[in-house]
């Protein structure tokens, strides 16, 4: 029984990496490769004024992201670091700090922009953004090395006046540099993708409350360390389409069920109206954050996206530190997704700048 288990386990991973394919279904068999063709539907034309921020391939701070032409790629494990490396030497604004390492061995870090030196001050909220928990869904690295950029030098260093940010470009880092081209084919970039699962074949979002990992342990001693205000867990969704671009939500939502009821109160009010107002004025599409209760049966309607403990935003709910899960639609391109968690992260510096004390 176990080893049938396993096999199923096993086929379901190699024939879907996002788990919304159901183990039985026989394969499609067609006299043309699938990489022929394009089998993504078409996306949607797009011209948000947030593609304003994307900097020229001639600026010396470009973005690897941005330097593409396309918008379509994201910079390996030890490119980012180094980008960072740069990044930090040349702004005192920044700073990096490891506060793990993987099963196979490479530091695990977080970039933090503040303008108060080693020591936070303690009056001021702190926004933590995580990428990479899922590696493949990696728009929050993209986004946040081009936030703390225009920090460091292109004139939004104000943002660090009432607020520290702390940027975890890349969580699971193994999972990140078990990287190709199919890792996700239900998602429209980057090229090249990371793995769902770590070296040790886990689902770190399925961790918060175990905390088998290490790198889930690493996070919550980040966590514990720095007591962040806001929380915010950045993916890309699985392939269920609508017209929306980026969606995000948290346990309590519009009076769901939650173990942190106020927070959750603040988040509906007060975060959630800004911040899609925010997100409009770019030309973004906010949405509610949805699961489809059955992948294979879209009648059976959807869920809430309020979730259980051992998801970042249960976990948030349950430990009373205020959650959200951001899923970035997978069938919007890269760039757009890109620019969306920008226009976020840098609008919940402004929120919790002027609203994170009732926070
Ligand atoms: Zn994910």
């Amino acid at each position: 029984m176990r080893h049938a288990l396993l096999f199923a386990a096993v086929a379901a991973l190699v024939s879907s990496p996002a788990m919304s394919q159901s183990p039985g279904r026989p394969p499609v068999l067609s006299n043309i490769a699938p990489w022929d063709q394009p089998f993504l539907p078409p996306a949607p034309a797009w011209d948000g004024a947030s593609k304003a921020l994307l900097r020229d391939a001639s600026d010396p701070w470009v973005t690897p992201f941005e330097a593409d032409r396309g918008h379509d790629f994201s910079p390996n494990y030890v490119d980012t670091r180094a980008w960072f490396d740069r990044l930090d030497a040349a702004s005192d604004l920044i700073r990096i700090e490891q506060f793990g390492v993987s099963p196979e061995g490479r530091p695990i870090y977080a970039v933090i922009a503040s303008k108060d030196g080693a020591n936070f001050d303690p009056a001021k909220p702190v926004l933590m953004i995580q990428a990479g928990i899922h590696p493949g869904e990696i728009d929050g690295k993209d986004a946040g090395m081009m936030v703390l950029r225009d920090i460091a030098f292109y004139g939004k260093d104000a943002l660090l006046d009432r607020v520290n940010l702390i940027l975890i470009p890349i969580l699971s880092v193994d999972g990140h540099e078990r990287a190709g081209a199919y890792s996700r084919p239900n998602q429209r970039g980057p090229r090249i993708q990371g793995w769902r699962n770590t070296a040790t074949n886990q689902n770190l979002n399925r961790d918060y409350l175990k905390l088998d990992q290490a790198e889930m342990r690493a996070v919550r001693g980040l966590i514990l360390k720095y007591r962040p205000d806001l929380y915010v867990d950045v993916h890309v969704t699985d392939g269920l389409d609508y017209q929306y671009d980026v969606t995000y939500g948290f346990n309590g939502e519009d009076g769901s069920f939650s173990r942190s009821p106020n927070s959750s109160a603040w988040l509906d009010t007060v975060f959630k109206p800004a911040m899609n107002a925010a997100l409009e004025r770019q030309g973004h599409i906010p949405g509610e954050l949805v699961f489809g209760i059955d992948d294979d049966e879209p009648k059976k309607g959807l869920s809430d996206g309020g979730l259980g403990e051992r998801y970042s935003n249960g976990w948030g709910a349950a430990a009373h530190v205020p959650t959200i899960l951001i899923e970035n639609h997978s069938l919007k391109p890269h760039e757009q997704r890109v620019l969306g968690t920008y226009v976020f992260i840098e609008e919940a510096m402004r929120l919790l700048a002027d609203q994170g004390a009732a926070l």
